[in-house]
C-alpha cells in the first residue's frame, strides 16, 4: 500500500515538473495538427475520387442511352454493337447494368443473372419521373447510379401543345459501379501518410527533448547556484541572467542572502556584546576578591568596603541578566502579547508612582498631564516595561532640581504618550543608534548610574509589537523628547 502511495506521489512530481509540461505541449503542438491533416487529406481524397468517377460514369452512360434509342434496343436487345458497348462499359468500371423498359422489365443485365424480371425499386421510379439517383456506399464499396433513357418526338402539327418536341423516359439504366480502386488508393496514400506520420513524431520527440531541456536549463542553474551558496555560505552574490525571470528569483535571493548575512553578523556582535557585559561585573569581583585574598590581616572595615563594592557587581549583573530575557521575550513574534482592554490614564498613573521616588532624590518633578480619558488594546505588562523605561531614562539622564513630564493624548484611531525631560540631551550623531542593543551613549557615564544599553531596544521592540511607533528629538545640555504612538484597538495580522 505505502508502496503504492510512494510510487503515485512519484508520478505526480514527475507532472509537476516545468521540463515534462514544456516537452507534451510541444509534442501536442507538433502531432495534433499532422494528424488532423492527414485525416482531412484523406477524407477529402475519397469524396473528390468517388464525385470523379460518378461524373465519368454519368457521361459514359448518358452517350451509351442516346445509343440505345438510335439502335431502339428497348425493343429488340440483339444489337451487337450495344451489346459490346455494354459489356465494355462493365468492364471499364468493374460494374454492372441493368436496362429496364418502361413496364419495370429488366431487358438486360450485364451479369445475366436479373434479365426477364421485373424491377421496381425507388430509384427507379424516380428516374422515369425525371430524377437523377447517385448513391455512394462506402461500407461496400461501390456507387449506384440510374441514367435515363430519353427519346425525344416530334409533336404533330395542329395540336394544341405549343412545343414542338417532347421528351419522354421510356427506360432506366439502373448502374453499379465498383470503388475498389479508390479504396485502394486511399489505402496506399494512408500507408504514406502513416510513414510521413512517424517520421513527425520523431522528429517532434527530438525537438521536445531538446527544447524541454534547453528552456528549463537555466532554473537549474539557480538552483544549483543556491544549492553552493548553502554548500559554502560563499560571499558573493550568485548570478544567473539567462531570463529576467530567473534573475528576478535570483535578486530576491541575493536579497535575502543579503539580509541573512546582517542579521548574522549583527547576533555574532550581539552575542559578544552580552559576553562582554556578563564578564565586566565578574572580572570586578575577581579582582575584589583576589585582592582581598593576597592581602594578610585586612581589617574588617576594607573587607566591608569591598563585599559592598562586590554587592553591587552582583546585583549590575543581574539587572543585565533581567534586561536580556526582557529582550528576549520581546523578541518573539507578536502571537505572544497578551491584549486586555487598559484605562490607559491609569497605566500612566501607575508607573509615574513607582518611578515618583527615585525622581525624588535628585529632586525631580515628574508631571503627569492627560488631554482626555483614554482606554486602549495593549499588553499591560509589555508596555509598562516600555513606557517605564522611557520615564526611568527620563530621570536617569537629567539633572538635579530637573523635571519630567508625561502627557497623555488619543484621536479616533491612536493614542500619544510623550515623555519629555530637560536633561542632558541626546547628541544629533547618536539618535538613529540609540535603539541598538548595548548602545550607550557616554559609556562610562551610563555604566554609573546603573545602564546597561537595553532599555531602549526592549522599549521599542514592545510598540512595535503594538503595531505603533516611537519618534524622538532632543538637544544636547536642553533635553530629550520621545513620542510613542499606538493604535487604539490591536490588529492582529
Ligand atoms: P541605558 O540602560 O544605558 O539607559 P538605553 O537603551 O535605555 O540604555 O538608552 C541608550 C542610551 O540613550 C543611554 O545610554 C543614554 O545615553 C541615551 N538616552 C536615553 N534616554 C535618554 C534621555 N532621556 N536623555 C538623554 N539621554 C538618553
Amino acid at each position: 500500500m505505502k508502496e503504492k502511495i510512494n510510487q503515485y506521489i512519484s508520478k505526480f512530481k514527475v507532472a509537476r515538473s516545468l521540463k515534462v509540461r514544456i516537452f507534451f505541449i510541444i509534442l501536442l503542438v507538433g502531432i495534433v495538427p499532422t494528424a488532423i491533416l492527414r485525416y482531412g487529406i484523406l477524407q477529402n481524397y475519397e469524396q473528390r475520387a468517388v464525385e470523379v468517377r460518378i461524373s465519368d460514369v454519368q457521361t459514359q452512360f448518358k452517350i451509351l442511352a442516346n445509343h440505345l434509342i438510335t439502335y431502339n434496343y428497348l425493343q429488340d436487345t440483339s444489337s451487337e454493337i450495344i451489346n459490346a458497348e455494354l459489356e465494355q462499359l462493365s468492364n471499364l468500371y468493374d460494374g454492372r447494368v441493368l436496362i429496364i423498359d418502361s413496364n419495370f422489365n429488366v431487358i438486360k443485365d450485364t451479369y445475366g443473372i436479373s434479365q426477364g424480371k421485373t424491377m421496381i425499386s425507388e430509384e427507379v421510379i424516380k428516374c422515369f419521373k425525371g430524377g437523377n439517383g447517385v448513391n455512394y456506399d462506402p461500407v461496400n464499396q461501390y456507387i449506384e447510379m440510374t441514367t435515363p433513357i430519353v427519346l425525344i418526338r416530334q409533336n404533330e402539327e395542329g395540336k394544341e401543345n405549343f412545343e414542338k418536341e417532347e421528351s419522354v423516359v421510356i427506360g432506366v439504366m439502373l448502374t453499379s459501379v465498383s470503388t475498389d480502386n479508390i479504396v485502394a488508393n486511399i489505402e496506399i496514400l494512408s500507408r504514406q501518410a502513416n510513414l510521413i506520420q512517424f517520421v513527425m513524431v520523431v522528429i517532434v520527440i527530438a525537438i521536445a527533448w531538446g527544447l524541454s531541456n534547453i528552456l528549463v536549463n537555466p532554473f537549474e542553474k539557480v538552483s544549483a547556484e543556491i544549492g553552493k551558496v548553502q554548500d559554502g555560505f560563499q560571499d558573493e552574490p550568485i548570478s544567473v541572467s539567462d531570463y529576467l525571470e530567473t534573475e528576478h528569483i535570483v535578486t530576491a535571493f541575493n536579497e535575502l542572502l543579503g539580509r541573512m548575512k546582517t542579521l548574522d553578523e549583527s547576533r555574532q556582535e550581539f552575542v559578544s556584546n552580552v559576553s562582554h557585559e556578563l564578564k565586566t561585573p565578574i572580572t570586578s569581583m575577581k579582582v575584589l576578591a583576589d585582592s582581598l585574598i593576597a592581602q594578610e590581616d585586612v581589617p574588617i572595615e576594607l573587607y566591608k568596603e569591598f563585599m559592598t563594592d562586590i554587592a553591587d557587581e552582583i546585583e549590575r549583573e543581574n539587572k543585565v541578566i533581567n534586561d536580556l530575557l526582557s529582550l528576549v521575550k520581546m523578541d518573539k513574534t507578536a502571537a505572544n502579547l497578551n491584549i486586555d482592554t487598559i484605562d490607559i490614564n491609569a497605566f500612566c498613573e501607575l508607573i509615574l508612582k513607582r518611578l515618583r521616588p527615585i525622581a525624588k532624590q535628585r529632586d525631580i518633578d515628574v508631571i503627569f498631564e492627560s488631554k482626555r480619558e483614554v482606554t486602549a488594546e495593549i499588553d499591560e505588562v509589555k508596555l509598562t516595561l516600555a513606557i517605564s523605561n522611557l520615564v526611568e531614562n527620563a530621570i536617569k539622564y537629567n539633572n538635579d532640581h530637573g523635571y519630567v513630564k508625561v502627557t497623555l493624548d488619543a484621536d479616533h484611531q491612536f493614542f500619544t504618550i510623550e515623555v519629555e525631560d530637560n536633561g542632558l540631551g541626546i547628541p544629533q550623531e547618536s539618535l538613529e543608534h540609540i535603539y541598538e542593543r548595548f548602545y550607550r551613549v557616554d559609556k562610562s557615564h551610563s555604566r554609573e548610574i546603573g545602564g546597561t544599553g537595553l532599555g531602549l531596544a526592549i522599549t521599542r521592540n514592545a510598540i512595535l509589537m503594538h503595531r505603533g511607533f516611537i519618534k524622538v528629538e532632543s538637544e544636547v545640555g536642553e533635553g530629550t523628547r520621545f513620542l510613542v504612538k499606538i493604535p487604539l484597538t490591536y490588529i492582529a495580522k
